[in-house]
Parts: C-alpha cells; structure tokens; sequence
C-alpha cells in the first residue's frame, strides 16, 4: 500500500535501516492480549457445576475450582483429627488449663468434634470466632472458651474417637462424583485445593493444617493428575501468616497470598486503586456478592483491559447454593461480557495466568539473523515439567519481507506481519526451552 511522500522519508531515516539487528520481546500476556482475567470458583457447590461449567463450555472459558474433597464421593482420605487419641486430651483438660502451648491442639479438636462428628455439646462452638483472639494472641479469653467446651465433653460422659463422618439432617451435600469432575478437567478446566473439609486454619495446629492440604492433594493428585495440584486456596480467605508459611512451602500457587516478588497483590477486601501500582504485574483479585452490580462486574474487566492487569474473579455461590450466591442471568451476562472483550483479554485458568508471567520474568530471550532467516531462543530458569506453557514473543523482521513462517521443531505456520510505529514485526506463540525458533522470509 503506498501512502505518501512521507513514507520515503520515514523508510530511508525514521525506521531503523535494516542491517540492525532484529529484536524479540516476550509479550507481557499471551497473544498480546492487554490484561488477563481469570475464574475462580471456591467450596465445590452443585450449581457451579450444573450452570456454571455448561456456560463456560458454550464460550471455550476455562475455570478453575477450589474443591473440598472430603465431600466427594469417592475420596480415600475422609475428614480426621490428626494427633493424641482424643480422649487423652480431653482428660487432660482436666488438670491442665489451656494456654499458648497447647491452645491449637485444642481448638483442633473441639472443630473436628464440631464440623465432623457434629457433637451437640459443642453446637455453639466456633474455631472462627476464636480468630480474633488468635490474631491478638490473647489465650486468656481464648482459654475461657476452650475449657468451657471442653468441660462440657468431660461432663457428657461420652467417648469421643476419630470416626466417619456424621450427617445432618438437611445436609446439603450432594454427589458430586471424581468422574464427573475428571470429565470437566478433560474439558480445560482446572482444580485447586480448598482441603478436606473447608476448616478455619488459624484454629488449627500445624498437624492438622497439613492432614488438611495435603491428604487433599492426594486425592486430587490420584484422580486428576499432579498438574491439578498447583494451587491452593485456605479456606475463608484467611491470610495468617503462621498458615501462609505452612500452605504456601506446599504450593506453587496460592490464592490467598501473592508470594511472587515481580507481581503486586490487590486480595478480596483490598480497597487500594490497582492501577497505582508501579510492579510489572498486577494481580488484582475480586469477589462479587449476591449484591454486587453487573455495572461494578464490568468495570473491574474495563480497568484491567485498561493497565494490563491480571483480574482474578472469586466466585461462590450460584443461584441460591452457596455463599453470597449470584443469579444465573447475572453470570450469563458477565460471560458474554468477558467473551466480547477477548481481543483484549487473555482468558486463562489461574494456574496459567501465574505461569505464563513466571516464564516470562524467569526468560532470556536471544535473536540473530543469518540471511533471510532469523532465529529466536528463549529459555527460562524454572522446572520445565512444571513450567509448560508456550509464551508469546515478537520479533522485529525486514521492512521488505512480505511473508514470514514459524518453524519451531516439526511445527511451521505462516504469520502475519504487522506494521506499527515504522518496524515490521511478527508475533507467534513458541515453547520456551524448546528448539530454537526461526523465522523465515517467504518467496513472494
Ligand atoms: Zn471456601
């Protein structure tokens, strides 16, 4: 296409004379896109799975979902105490009071009393109200309310043990089965972990935080497949410091805390501006409740397409199950609103989003030129096996090339060239750590 005088001018001084060398640079997202948003769906609820996942599927948007897995049918590791035999602590409580030193061991066991075996003693008993105490490290009223629980085991006069769970009458659980959720992971789904039986972790000691995480990872690892043990997400949104340590050694990702050093984290009830961040990455998390607007929805995409921000979405309950559901038309309607920002968007599970900004931090990237042909290597520095995901580079190419193929291995494509600011470049999405890449001018 001749344009004017002006483009003489520019291709003999404003565009760099060919003869320098071509340049490659890792696009911050894949594929160029702006931003990246990704779907995250916590506690396993029935609806999210019966209209959430046929909707994602119906646009190709993949979700991740933080599973609970004592409640799946199927699970080899169900909900348990993990420690003394609980009867020796209970009669303990007798002689000694709680303190510092023994206070988790205790609320432990008065959850797993609580939450598993639905003891009725324990009925107005909550490892989550004892958060506040925990957090101010005050054991004297966390004490009162420990030993007056257990007081009323010693004085019930039962014999408590680790045992099947019990269930309640109206129990919402339902049968969820691996085989469906193998099918939806089959579909490019991804699934995290949101332990055994979704406790409040602050209450717990380390014995019992770890049972949690990791006896779920077993399952998960033997039914899904070790690439579904990436991430995790603590139940509640805790952010514990003394449990960040416990989770995240176990993790490559975590929800819960940003641990990367190259990205900035905005979590849930953050109500810091994102885009006042200076850090190359952002990942900005965001939890709609029933009363969120779908205005307020949208805009959170709208920003992030605006600062190149990574939007992490927390979603709970849909359509009356679960907590602070949404409405099936509110998600439906949100849906198509990401959908049609795709140009711009990279929509991608959340153990993708923080891949592919890993890979790319972690590159070396190096480009020559030999004739009519220019190679491109990239590699970086993580566990390969791990770190799979292909990158986006682009690559500066003669003003005068008409067509350029892709070869990486046995892989050729053409590309299509673009023009931007007086430099000719392709864009193409390669493995990194791969074979080297070259680009080829084309016959014309
Ligand atoms: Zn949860």
């Amino acid at each position: 296409m001749t344009k004017s005088g002006l483009s003489v001018f520019s291709l003999l001084f404003l565009t760099p004379a060919w003869g320098q060398e071509p340049r490659t640079e890792i696009m911050k997202w894949q594929d160029g896109k702006s931003a990246c948003v990704s779907l995250t769906y916590d506690d396993s609820t029935i609806n999210q799975f019966r209209i959430d996942v046929p909707l994602l599927n119906e646009r190709s948007m993949p979700g991740t979902f933080f599973i609970i897995t004592g409640d799946i049918q199927g699970s080899r590791n169900q909900p348990a105490f993990a420690g003394r035999p609980i009867m020796t602590i209970i009669r303990e409580s007798e002689r000694v009071p709680t303190t510092k030193e023994n206070a988790l061991e205790r609320t432990s066991l008065l959850n797993y009393l609580q939450t598993v075996q639905l003891v009725p003693e324990l009925s107005d008993f909550s490892a989550q109200r004892l958060g506040r105490f925990l957090q101010r490290g005050d054991y004297a009223e966390l004490g009162k309310v420990v030993d007056a629980a257990l007081a009323k085991l010693r004085k019930s006069g039962a014999s408590y043990t680790v045992g099947p769970r019990k269930s309640a009458v109206g129990d919402k659980r339902y049968p969820l089965t691996w085989d469906e959720i193998r099918r939806y992971a089959a579909q490019g789904h991804e699934f995290g972990n949101h332990s055994v039986t979704h406790p409040f972790m602050p209450a717990l000691d380390e014995a019992n935080i770890v049972y949690e995480i990791e006896k779920s990872n077993e399952d998960i690892r033997e039914q899904l497949g070790v690439k579904h043990t990436f991430s995790v997400e603590a139940p509640y949104g805790i952010d514990d410091p003394r449990v960040r340590t416990i989770v995240a050694a176990r993790f490559p990702l975590t929800r819960n805390w940003v641990t990367d050093d190259f990205m900035d984290g905005f979590l849930r009830d953050d109500r810091r501006d994102p885009t006042t961040s200076t850090r190359e990455y952002v990942q900005w998390q965001r939890g709609p409740l029933s009363r969120t607007t779908l205005d307020a929805m949208k805009g959170w995409v709208d920003t992030s397409i605006g600062h190149g921000i990574w939007l992490v979405l927390v979603f709970h309950g849909v359509e009356g199950i679960g907590w602070e559901p949404l409405t099936t038309e509110n998600m439906r309607a949100y849906y198509d609103y990401i959908k049609a920002h795709e140009g711009q968007l990279w929509i991608a599970t959340f153990q993708d989003g923080a891949k592919y900004a890993r890979e790319r931090v972690n590159s070396k990237v190096s480009t020559s030129r030999s004739g009519d042909a220019i190679a491109v290597t990239v590699t970086h520095s993580l566990d390969a096996h791990v770190y799979d995901l292909p990158l986006t580079a682009r690559t500066t190419i003669p003003a005068d090339w008409r067509l350029a193929r892709f070869r990486q291995g046995e892989e050729v494509r053409w590309l299509p060239i673009y023009r931007e600011g007086g430099n000719s470049f392709v864009m193409y999405r390669m493995m990194p750590n791969g074979k080297a890449v070259t680009i080829e001018k084309g016959a014309n």
